[in-house]
């Protein structure tokens, strides 16, 4: 099997790649070229992963997982979806760390290697981006033995004050990470803070609470009904797999407005995800 989802280098970045921001003091962001990961510090000691980057960056997350942490693997990866800029760098990770990896269940075939995702789509209606998408590897890999599924009661392994939800839609075993005490929100690809289609804007990065990339969008009925049901927890701080942090009135009021305007805001004019389903 080909592993496109690890050995393509697309080329795209951000003015704040290679950069991790201390969002709170126990939840680290850093932009990988165009996607975030999360590194979550335990209170004890010990960390989590939230998602593992572009394809052929896995050397640099575990320089900066070193320089944070040491030679301490992490508890676990955890994983909001399977979509290549957020495993990309999971063959680098697996050869150095023997820790388990978590998803939800009907993400599983995408990454046990028995399905393929749906492939991009080039033609939707957006910017230089969705253009672009047509080189996005869609192929499944195989992270088989050391993925199983997220417990079904919401709980999320090695975070006690953690939940996670089912936020489907830009995939079919989406997940988001809520913490109720601070209201923190680690949302993947669920919405995201910049218009990912727009080069431009990926680049400066400018904020924009916006619906699920499009271009790897399948389902646009569970992804508006994922988006109402993120906005209906009114958190209060919220990291996306694409774009800056937000918090505050900003993020609730952003996050309202594209709950109620999902139609308009989010969803496409034309593409072949939107009609016809
Ligand atoms: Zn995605």
């Amino acid at each position: 099997m080909t592993d496109h989802a690890f050995d393509r280098f697309i080329p795209m970045t951000t003015i704040s790649s290679g950069a991790v921001q201390e969002v709170l003091p126990d939840l680290l962001l850093y932009t990988d070229q165009v996607v975030n990961l999360f590194f979550i510090r335990k209170d004890g000691g010990g960390w989590i992963l939230v998602d593992a980057g572009m394809p052929r960056t896995g050397d640099k997350i575990l320089e900066e997982a070193e320089r944070l942490f040491g030679s301490a693997p992490p508890e676990a990866i955890l994983l909001t979806h399977g979509h290549f800029d957020h495993i990309g760098g999971m063959d680098k990770l697996m050869e150095k760390w023997d820790v388990p990896i978590y998803a939800h269940t009907l993400e599983l075939p995408f990454l046990t290697g028995k399905k393929d995702y749906p492939e991009p789509d080039p033609t939707v209606e957006g910017g230089m981006v969705a253009k672009m998408s047509g080189m996005f590897p869609n192929e499944g890999v195989d992270l088989s033995p050391r993925i199983s599924s997220l417990p079904e009661d919401g709980s999320v392994p090695g975070l006690h004050d953690w939940k996670w939800l089912h936020t489907p839609g830009h995939s079919p075993g989406h997940i988001s990470l809520f913490r109720e005490r601070d209201r923190t929100l680690i949302a993947g690809d669920a919405f995201v803070t910049v218009r990912q289609d727009k080069l431009f804007k990926v680049l400066t990065q400018e904020k924009e609470i916006s619906g699920p990339p499009r271009y790897l969008t399948t389902d646009w009925k569970a992804a508006e009904q994922s988006v109402s049901k993120l906005a209906g927890l009114k958190p209060e701080t919220a990291v996306t797999g694409h774009g800056l942090p937000v918090s505050g009135p900003e993020l609730q009021n952003g996050l309202q407005q594209l709950a109620e305007n999902f139609q308009s805001l989010a969803v496409p004019d034309h593409g072949k995800y939107v009609d016809g389903d």
